[in-house]
This record gives structure tokens, C-alpha cells and sequence, in this order.
């Protein structure tokens, strides 16, 4: 459920470039929707938003055009306010229990969220208070949101934080993975300009294969927050054909190469196979990369995808052809290209379980697409390398970091570890708010550490 239709551009203007698909409110929009905010006593939006953002609080300033302090209380929950305003998927969350649902439409928070930002970033935000320096030194490896959001924490409390990217831009998937029709490059920079200013030292082409030589630098703590760069494959007969492309390869040619393609090449007719956002985000750049056709499959039904349903509404919009419940057999050839894709369909062996092991083929039910280009979005992994490099780290499945529920702390004292790599793929905004709980164990942990030096010198 959503009201973004308001400020979103039409599907036929939308398919002709990669501008963003919602606009800004204009100051008399945002005020209009902020007024229809019931002001609940015990606001259920805000116990729905993963890092605690006060919503109605927020909402009420705007309300008086105090948007500079919506801003700072949006940002004392969630330094990433603009990218969160466009990426948060908010019908799962904060607008779930919306209590206007009841009478009209939800709230749309998140184009709120993010006119707070846009705005403040025009003016030119300002800082949030800090301290002074404590001249202890943490290092944080990667830069996604996770490490955005301890980054910034532990700049406001005074540490001395560095973040080694192994990327040449900073942002993680926010840069690399997000399409810039969702999430414009400019809209992450600023965020990340922001947070440099606190003093965060940011070192890109950094890759971290050994956490002990960071100890060895004097780094009194560390975070990880590699997420998972790795794409899962499908195995299937042809995946080696050309024309064949994970979904993070090709979105991220995309993003690098300014909306054009270098590394992958999209043809005519496109497959993508896979039901969530990911596959959705795929599905819409072929699109805008000229394919006159663009087919997705996927084992779920329609209500079953991983996908937030604005992302599938949008995608179905602009002319995306969705097929449910169906399999892929084989991927077929001719002279080492892709020809097509042969699936077939599916029902489930158990109600609600939605995995390949539990899809029960159904006897003829095979189809074929005749396909030029097909992209898997099946998922994403670690990369195996990391695991290599943090060893005396424990790990699970195929290499996500073990960490504790609040504390996020790993098996090697002083090692804390948040975001996908440990959640095992979520949401941007589950990033921050790991982020920031991490964040606090750090400062409790760093704490402890030197009050403990301080008495053993006595
Ligand atoms: C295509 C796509 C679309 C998405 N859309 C949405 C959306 O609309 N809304 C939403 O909420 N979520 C979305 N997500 C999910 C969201 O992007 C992630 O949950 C979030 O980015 C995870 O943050 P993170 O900080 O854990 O890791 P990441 O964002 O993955 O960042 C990890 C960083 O660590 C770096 N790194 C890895 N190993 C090393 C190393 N050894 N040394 C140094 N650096 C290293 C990587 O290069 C990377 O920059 C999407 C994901 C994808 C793939």
C-alpha cells in the first residue's frame, strides 16, 4: 500500500531514462500530508521503524515549519535520513500500522523523511553535536550503511574512526547496488559528505584481508561490515552461456558506467530470473537500457515474492511481464550465446515454505521464452575471500560473521561485526539500526577497556 503516485513520474516517462522516479514534495504538499498525521498517543509507526526514527515527533515539526529540527530528530535515529526517505521499504514498516489506514490512506513518512533531508541539504546541513577527540582510534571495514551508521555514531562521541573501503567509492550497496531511478548517486554523496565532515576518515581501494594487522596499527577496536558482495548462481545447464550476468554485475555496470554498460550487454528480450527487489531493480534498468521486452520468473506467487509490493507494482507498471510459481529448467544456446529459457511450473510440497527444495514440478507445464540476455537475481553471499581474511572470526553457513543479538560483538574480543554480513541480507535501515546498537557496544566496550587500564596502573 502506498501513496507515492502523487509525486511519481508517469511509466511511459519513467522507462525513457534513469531519472528518479518520485519527486520531492513542494512545501505546501509536505505540509498537507504532515497535517493528516493523527498524532497518536502511542505512535505505532514509530515502534515499526527499525532504527527508532520518532516519526510523529518529526512529523509534528514539520507540521510548525520547523524543518530544521525535523531534521536533527530524524538524524539522532538515522544518520542516513535522504537515502532512508527514498529506499525504505515503508509499507512493510513504519507505515504498516499507520492509524489513518483506518480512515483514509497511510501517511507517506518516508517522502517526508526525505523532503526534511532535501531541504536541509539545500540550505546546508549542519552538524550534529559532538565531543572532543578521545584520541582512540577505530577502524571499520567497509562502508556500507551498517558502517555509515557506527562511523558517524563514534565521530559524535569522539573517537578517532577510520574506514578502509575496498571499492573505489564509498557507500556500499548504496552506491554499487540501488539504482540510481531509486536512489540518485548525489542523494548518497551528500550523505556520506555529511558524515565525512564529523571527521571521518574514509580510505577507498582498501581492500582488509587481515583484521590483526588493523590491532597491530593501533586501532583500539574494529567493525565489520563487508556485506555480501557474492552473487549466488542457480547452477543450471547453459549458466555459462554468453549473455548470462548475475544481477549485482550487471546493476553494478550500471551504476559505474553512468547508466550505459560496459561489461554486460543487454539485448532484446530479457529474463530475469528471481522475486525479489534485486530482480525487480534488474528488471527495470533492462528497461531503461532499451529492451523491448523484459520477462520475469520466479518461484513465489504473486503475494508469496520476497519483493516489497511497491517495487513489484512499479515494476508491473512500466511493463515488466511477471511469471509465478514457475522453475527454470535449462538456459538454452546456440554457438556459445543464449537463446532462451525453458521453465516449468511449480506448486509447493508445504504451504508457506518458499524454496527451490520444496517446489513440486507440474507434468506439462513446460514453457519457453526466446530470450537474448538473462540475468540471475537469486541472492546474495560473502565473499569467500573475507572469510579467509577474518579467521579467527567464527562464521556460519557459507561465511556470514556469528555476532551477539544486542551487542554485536564476534568471537574475537574487541571484533563487532552488524549489517548483511551477520543479518544475512536485510534492509538498508536494519543496517543503521544495527549500526548504531553496535556503535554503543563499541564506546561501552572501549569504556571498560581504559577505566580497566587506568585502575591496573594504580
Ligand atoms: C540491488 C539491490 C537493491 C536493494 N534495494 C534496497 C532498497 O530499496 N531498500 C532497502 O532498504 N534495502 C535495499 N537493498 C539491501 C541493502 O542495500 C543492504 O541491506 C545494505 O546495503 C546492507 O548494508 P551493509 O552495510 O551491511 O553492506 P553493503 O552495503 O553491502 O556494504 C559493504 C561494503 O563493504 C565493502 N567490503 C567488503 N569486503 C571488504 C574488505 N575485505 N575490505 C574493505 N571493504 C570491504 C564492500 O565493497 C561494500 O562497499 C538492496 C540490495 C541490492 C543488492
Amino acid at each position: 500500500m502506498s501513496n507515492k503516485t502523487a509525486t511519481t513520474l508517469l511509466p511511459e516517462e519513467r522507462k525513457k531514462s534513469f531519472r528518479e522516479i518520485h519527486r520531492c514534495y513542494e512545501p505546501h504538499q509536505a505540509y498537507l500530508e504532515a497535517s493528516r498525521c493523527l498524532m497518536c498517543e502511542d505512535a505505532p509507526c514509530t515502534k515499526e521503524c527499525p532504527a527508532g526514527v520518532d516519526i510523529k515527533k518529526f512529523i509534528r515539526k514539520i507540521r510548525f515549519h520547523n524543518l530544521r529540527g525535523a531534521i536533527r530528530e530524524i538524524r539522532k535515529a538515522n544518520v542516513l535520513a535522504g537515502i532512508c526517505g527514498r529506499v525504505c521499504p515503508q509499507e512493510l514498516l513504519c507505515q504498516k500500522e499507520c492509524s489513518n489506514t483506518e480512515i483514509d490512506i497511510p501517511i507517506n513518512i518516508t517522502a517526508l523523511q526525505r523532503y526534511v533531508a532535501d531541504v536541509d541539504f539545500k540550505k546546508g546541513p549542519r552538524p550534529l553535536p559532538g565531543v572532543s577527540s578521545k584520541g582512540i582510534k577505530v577502524a571499520i571495514v567497509g562502508s556500507g550503511p551498517a558502517s555509515l551508521a557506527v562511523a558517524a555514531n563514534l565521530a559524535q562521541k569522539g573517537y578517532e574512526v577510520s574506514i578502509f573501503e575496498a571499492e573505489a567509492k564509498p557507500g556500499g550497496l548504496l552506491t554499487y547496488g540501488i539504482p540510481p531511478h531509486r536512489l540518485p548517486p548525489s542523494a548518497t554523496q551528500k550523505e556520506i559528505r555529511y558524515i565525512k565532515k564529523m571527521g571521518v576518515n574514509i580510505k577507498c581501494n582498501t581492500k582488509i584481508t587481515d583484521i590483526d594487522e588493523l590491532f597491530k596499527k593501533d586501532f583500539k577496536a574494529i567493525f565489520i561490515g563487508v556485506g555480501l558482495p557474492g552473487a549466488r548462481k542457480i547452477g543450471l545447464p547453459g549458466e555459462n552461456l554468453k549473455g548470462v550476468y548475475t544481477a549485482l554485475e550487471f546493476l553494478k555496470d550500471v551504476i559505474e558506467n553512468k547508466c550505459k554498460t560496459k561489461k554486460t550487454k543487454i539485448g532484446k528480450r530479457v529474463v530475469v530470473i528471481g522475486g525479489g527487489d534485486v530482480a525487480m531493480d534488474a528488471a527495470s534498468c533492462a528497461l531503461r537500457l532499451g529492451a523491448q521486452r523484459v520477462d520475469l520468473v520466479c518461484l513465489e506467487g504473486y503475494d508469496e515474492m520476497p519483493s516489497s509490493p511497491e517495487e513489484r507494482r512499479i515494476s508491473w507498471e512500466e511493463g515488466v511481464e511477471i511469471h509465478t510459481r514457475v522453475m527454470p529448467l535449462r538456459i538454452i544456446g546456440s554457438k556459445g550465446r543464449v537463446t532462451g529459457y525453458k521453465g516449468i511450473g511449480i506448486r509447493w510440497r508445504k504451504p508457506g515454505l518458499f524454496i527451490p527444495s520444496n517446489a513440486i514440478p507440474i507434468p506439462g507445464t513446460e514453457f519457453s521464452l526466446k530470450v537474448d540476455t538473462v540475468i540471475e537475481a537469486i541472492g546474495q553471499m560473502p565473499d569467500t575471500g573475507n572469510v579467509k581474511g577474518f579467521k579467527r572470526i567464527e562464521t556460519a553457513g557459507s561465511g556470514y560473521i556469528v555476532a551477539k543479538k544486542k551487542t554485536f560483538k564476534t568471537s574475537c574480543p574487541g571484533v563487532f561485526a552488524a549489517g548483511d554480513i551477520v543479518n544475512r541480507g536485510a534492509t538498508v535501515v536494519q543496517a543503521v539500526a544495527d549500526g548504531n546498537a553496535a556503535a554503543e557496544a563499541i564506546d561501552a566496550y572501549l569504556k571498560r577497556k581504559s577505566k580497566h587500564r587506568v585502575t591496573s596502573n594504580q
